[in-house]
């Protein structure tokens, strides 16, 4: 199935977890880590994950600029499941002072 990614490119695979296409989204955030913790934390902490890299997606597409002041790789290199769970309720921009 084709998709249309955010980054306005068509793709024709799995839906990706940002939303952008796979080759936007190896760039932007390389490869995810798998997480780690119980299963079921696991899985939470997937899906609070998505949803933030959604976000932090669709303000690079809209801003490039922000690309240098968002710290993607000291987010993304958050392993543990627990981490995710206990920032859910923060925005991105809180999330970003958070790994100051
Ligand atoms: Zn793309």
């Amino acid at each position: 199935m084709t998709r249309l990614g955010i980054c306005g490119h068509q793709y024709d695979e799995e839906q990706t977890v940002s939303t952008l296409c796979p080759v936007c989204e190896e760039k932007l955030f390389g490869t995810l880590p798998v997480l780690l913790g119980s299963r079921t934390e696991v899985s939470l902490a997937m899906n609070i994950r998505s949803e933030l890299l959604r976000e932090v997606a669709l303000m690079m597409v809209e801003n490039e600029d922000l690309h240098r002041n968002m710290r993607i790789s000291q987010l993304i290199d958050k392993r543990k499941a627990k981490w995710w769970v206990e920032h859910r309720k923060y925005s991105v921009q809180e999330i970003m002072v958070a790994l100051l």
